[in-house]
């Protein structure tokens, strides 16, 4: 009568979806202020101003039947134009429109790059902390979703799991620096070392293996941070890219893939994924937010409030004992539980109003996630309850 697997899927809420609306049900029962909720990787920051100005702007100026209406299914030829021409200029590659595809959203360029790339018996490597709905588009796209953890030291590749995980049927890995859930945002020399790691695997099994760079928080890094540029290292690399968390847009279903030619020197895979945008229903992102990229490339929300955040966090959490891996990038926070089992840990933290994600779903049990893109009031305010969390463990 129905899909079971999709009825399964359906049925069953996120674990992240399940803690906000206890939040919700809780703020209901002692007051919003009360409790603190740091479970949603919802961007708290607003969007830059140039975004609202250039909304109105084309709402105002342009030609009704163009701004509401229908791109070409692979997106406005001016705006593809414009994100490579800003690579360009930042990476100094030499991209042109034809290579972009535009989509509504990573979760979008990402069900796309997978369906498109996938042939029967395929495995995709995910690389453990992940974003748990990459295993949920592999297997809608018939992949298998093969989970290699990181080292737990600092949360880089660690080469031994990834030569036990790979044989010939790998045909792609997926790599998302800065990473969700961890915020940890993966070195030029372990990148380097994997993309030499794929080359000689692909030498090995004689066909390619692609690099799926999941980027929604490239711009977010705070300091001296570099997130290297996956195409320029590696030649099959697919970027899937969305402007959800660098502009504060996650409602507005805006981002795109990149094809590079050196990936797809004969176009196919460009094809599939025009084929595969076809097939899902992913065709034509939306118009208006197509028209208002090229205002905003190189623009982000203020994340100094991001980096106020995770300083005043950070601080407490070392002070309080709590072990967290180096978070330079996204606004997130993995903080090691300290009993096992990090479910019962957040049941324990719920106590205190601490609304936390144990790390389970993401691949890697025995910790929590803390989204800290929230009011940097509530942060203060929680910081008591983290306290007392600690002190329950006799951390501090
Ligand atoms: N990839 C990662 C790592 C994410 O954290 C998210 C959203 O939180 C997505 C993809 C999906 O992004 P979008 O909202 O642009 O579809």
């Amino acid at each position: 009568m129905f899909s079971k697997e999709m009825y399964a899927l359906g049925a069953q809420p996120s674990v992240i979806r399940e803690i906000f609306e206890y939040g919700k049900q809780r703020k209901a029962q002692i007051g919003a202020e009360n409790v603190f909720d740091f479970s949603l990787g919802n961007p708290s920051v607003p969007a830059p101003p140039v975004v609202n100005e250039t909304i109105k702007k084309l709402c105002d100026t342009m030609e009704p039947t163009m701004l509401h209406g229908y791109t070409s299914a692979i997106g406005d030829q001016g705006v593809r134009q414009a994100i490579a021409d800003y690579l360009n200029r930042t990476h100094g590659t030499a991209f042109s429109a034809a290579e972009f595809y535009m989509t509504a959203g990573a979760a979008a360029s990402l069900s796309i790059t997978f369906k498109a790339l996938s042939e029967q018996g395929d495995k995709i490597v995910l690389l453990a902390p992940f974003f748990p709905e990459y295993s949920v588009f592999a297997k809608s796209a018939g992949m298998e979703p093969v989970v290699v953890k990181c080292r737990e030291s600092d949360l880089q590749f660690d080469f031994d799991a990834l030569e036990e995980a790979f044989d010939e049927n790998v045909k792609a890995i997926v790599v998302n620096s800065p990473n969700n859930p961890s915020g940890v945002v993966l070195s030029k020399e372990s990148l380097l070392k994997l993309c030499a790691f794929l080359e000689q695997k692909q030498a090995q099994y004689g066909h390619p293996i692609f690099l799926i760079s999941d980027e929604p928080y490239r711009e977010l890094v705070y300091g001296d941070i570099q997130v290297p540029f996956l195409t320029k290292y590696y030649g099959h690399t697919i970027v899937c890219y969305s402007f959800s968390k660098s502009l504060s847009l996650p409602g507005d279903r805006i981002g795109y893939i990149l094809v590079p030619k050196a990936a797809d020197p004969t176009g196919e895979i460009y094809k599939a994924v025009c084929g595969a945008g076809r097939a899902l229903g992913y065709v034509c992102a939306p118009s208006l937010f197509q028209f208002l990229v090229p205002a905003c490339l190189g623009q982000t929300s203020d994340i100094s409030i991001y980096q106020r955040n995770r300083d005043l966090l950070m601080e407490a959490f070392n002070e309080d004992g709590f072990s967290v891996a180096k978070p330079d990038g996204a606004f997130y926070l993995f903080l090691r539980s300290p009993e096992p089992d990090a479910a019962a840990f957040c049941e324990k933290a719920k106590q205190f109003e601490l609304l936390l994600v144990p790390s389970d779903s993401f691949g890697f049990p025995g910790y929590v996630r803390i989204s800290y893109c929230v009011a940097t009031e509530m942060i203060e305010r929680s910081l008591p309850a983290f306290r007392a969390l600690a002190q329950s463990y006799g951390l501090c």
